[in-house]
């Protein structure tokens, strides 16, 4: 229970009137602000309309209520609900102070999964981060805002700096309101035609053509939560006159590696006459300005995430023992951008425009490494249509690696690419099972053969066979540079890696002939060296695109995980044991529920996975609540069963609740990904 008492020591001045706040965590938690007000005799509070619904409980004293401009008496006793929009004003007729308590809350987004923003924050936070540790892709620094130490103040002291610039004021503007409840409408809460292009458009940014938009420009809009027709009304928010810095991005974008597609989105935008950017908005979710004046608004998502660069290096800086600091970023800094094209303004344009505000005296000197829209079915993932491969499905020990492999093959550079399920499994037949997997357990085999399990030494070298090394030298250099900074390209990395591996086998090819013939054994057992050097350079190479494949593959040649990028091309040493013959790289199977049971629970616990053992209960585990819907989400989107809060923190093991889920799950219709 938390009980608030009226304390007049504890009010401030807002609305005209004094308002105190009512601290009730429960209630905040379920996105409902509430406080004490008090207008004192013969005061009034300043007219206002929002886009919360609002309740007032009149606790003392009597007044009139103004609204729209109708006017009527009110007292204590009574209770007072406003719809969003309706301005409304109190004014005291008494001679004691007017007291009472306002209860405001959204009907504002996250209801439609029905869940806070809070705890759909958390839930897909922990997916985004699971899902990454399932494809491979190793986190350096993670940081999940709200609950990060010293993140708020952060964004606050970085905004602060820029509102101080003489581009950035609070300013009047246009904004669009629905037209039934009044909600202010911008970014994924309206749609509508891009009024540069014309393409169908969410709020804010035009996936098509990469412009921003303002929504109220947006032609023939659209609220996402009403069949309303969108209204315009007038707003007071924070406003950056982007124009005025478009000097400064062109100068940056002549520092690093910024896709051509970027420089002509920036040099189309700035041919505009104004650019002028809300960089506040009516929110109950966000972080808000220092000394706001606008009650109610929130920093724009994206100037805070131009904040939380600066803020994950500064995290990254700790933990590699580097004095990083957010708040004064090094010009020796190379920060490197990957995004959607869709995300060039905010990444490419507004950010930097942003430093500039925030940092006069500071280059940043940043690569921009952009993907086109990679498409499922030749249609637009979406994830709120279901039209998307869930990485959970799909990823597992042994399939993780052909599909790193698949999409470094696929990634959209420079164009649209497809996804199709049936391509890449045939993709991974041909070209990972029958080519690669096939030539690896082959030498393994010929190694086993002629050799005795280990690698021969040289013997006689013929011209074709340093030509072949110099070759492997080319293939090399291809790596080097496509998976180096200036010349990133995954797609041209998995060729340089296929091309490997295609040599290889025409090689062993032209080689086989001899292979037993006494007269040449010399020249045989220098051919299967160079085999087993390729595949050393196999290993080496893939450790980027496929870790998991590259740590067997070396494993297999006797060496331990590549941890440092070749400079040459070098034979395995002669007398390793060489352990390819009937390896498996590459195969199709899914792993128990058992086990991703545990590595979900790890994830959510943030524990290593063998400290999480079948035998232990969640509760005895410390799982919160809240990490237990975490899991409870993942469960219902691994297996379709719908498990309770209290199922999963109740008596059962993990193994229990994993032959708990088995059972539900193979009575529920399992859909293939395809
Ligand atoms: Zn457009």
């Amino acid at each position: 229970m938390i009980i608030s008492t009226y304390d007049p020591d504890r009010l401030h001045r807002s609305y005209g009137i004094d308002l105190g706040e009512i601290d009730m965590g429960a209630v905040e938690a379920l996105g409902v602000g509430a406080n004490w007000g008090r207008v004192a005799p013969a005061g009034r509070s300043d007219a206002h309309q929002h886009d919360e619904t609002e309740t007032f409980v009149i606790v003392q004293g009597h007044g009139d209520l103004v609204v729209d401009s109708g006017r009527r008496p009110v007292w204590s006793g009574m209770v007072i609900q406003f719809e969003p929009f309706e301005t409304h004003h109190l004014e005291n007729t008494g001679e004691d102070d007017l007291l009472f308590a306002t209860f405001y809350w959204r009907d504002a987004p996250a209801r439609s999964e029905g869940r806070t923003p809070a705890e759909t924050a958390a839930h897909y936070s922990a997916e985004i981060l699971a899902t990454h540790k399932l494809m491979d892709i190793g986190v350096d620094h993670y940081t999940v805002s709200d609950q990060d130490a010293g993140y708020v103040d952060g964004v606050r002291d970085f905004f602060a700096r820029v509102a101080t610039s003489p581009f950035v004021s609070v300013a009047d503007g246009d904004a669009l309101f629905d037209g039934e409840s009044g909600q202010y409408l911008y970014e994924v809460d309206v749609t509508g035609s891009c009024p540069t292009c014309g393409s169908a458009t969410g709020g804010n940014m035009c996936e098509e053509c990469g412009e921003p938009n303002f929504a109220t420009d947006l032609v023939d809009p659209q609220a996402t939560a009403s069949t309303a027709t969108p209204k315009h009304g007038r707003i007071a928010r924070y406003s950056l006159a982007l124009r005025e810095l478009g000097p400064d991005v062109v100068a940056h974008h002549h520092m690093g590696r910024v896709p051509a597609r970027v420089k002509e989105l920036t040099d189309r935008l700035f041919r505009r006459e104004r650019l002028d950017l809300a960089i506040s908005h009516p929110s109950s979710w966000g972080v808000e300005p220092i000394d706001s004046p606008l009650d109610g608004q929130v920093i724009w998502v994206w100037a805070d995430m131009a904040y939380r660069f600066l803020h994950g290096i500064e995290a990254v800086g700790r933990e590699v023992g580097e004095d990083w600091r957010a708040d004064s970023p090094d010009p020796d800094w190379k920060i490197v951008h990957f995004l959607g094209f869709d995300n060039t303004f905010y990444h490419a344009i507004f950010c930097p425009a942003l430093y500039k505000l925030a940092y006069p005296d500071w280059t940043p000197d940043i690569d921009y490494n952009l993907n086109e829209f990679y498409l499922l079915d030749d249609d637009k993932f979406s994830t709120s249509r279901r039209h998307a491969v869930w990485g959970k499905d799909v990823l597992n020990p042994s399939t993780v690696d052909s599909l790193r492999f698949y999409l470094s093959w696929t990634r959209p550079e420079g164009r649209r690419t497809n996804f199709a399920w049936s391509r890449y499994e045939a993709f991974r037949d041909e070209t990972l099972i029958a080519t690669w997997q096939r030539w690896l357990t082959d030498l393994g085999e010929r190694v086993e053969s002629g050799y005795g399990g280990v690698a021969p030494d040289a013997g006689v070298w013929t011209p074709e066979h340093t030509a072949f090394l110099a070759r492997l030298d080319g293939r090399l250099g291809e790596l080097t540079t496509s998976l180096g900074q200036d010349g990133f390209s995954l797609n041209q990395a998995a060729r340089a890696l296929h091309g490997i591996v295609e040599d290889v086998v025409a090689f062993g090819q032209r080689e086989q002939p001899v292979t037993g013939i006494g007269e040449w054994k010399d020249e045989a057992r220098t051919a299967l060296a160079l085999e087993l050097a390729a595949a050393r350079l196999l290993a080496n190479g893939a450790m980027p695109v496929m870790p998991r494949f590259a740590t067997r593959l070396a494993a297999c040649l006797g060496a331990s995980p590549p941890a440092t990028w070749p400079s040459t091309v070098t034979l395995v040493a002669p007398g390793t044991q060489i352990g390819l013959a009937g390896q498996t790289f590459f195969a199709v199977d899914t792993p128990p529920l058992q086990e991703w049971l545990v590595e979900r629970v790890a994830e959510a616990l943030q524990l290593p996975v063998d400290e999480v053992s079948l035998g232990s209960r969640l509760v005895g585990l410390g799982m919160t609540s809240l990490q237990a819907i975490a899991v409870q989400y993942q469960v219902l989107e691994k297996t379709g069963v719908d498990v309770t809060i209290e199922e999963l923190l109740g008596e059962r093991t993990i193994a229990q609740l994993a032959a708990l889920l088995d059972a539900a799950g193979s009575a529920t219709v399992e859909v293939p990904p395809a």
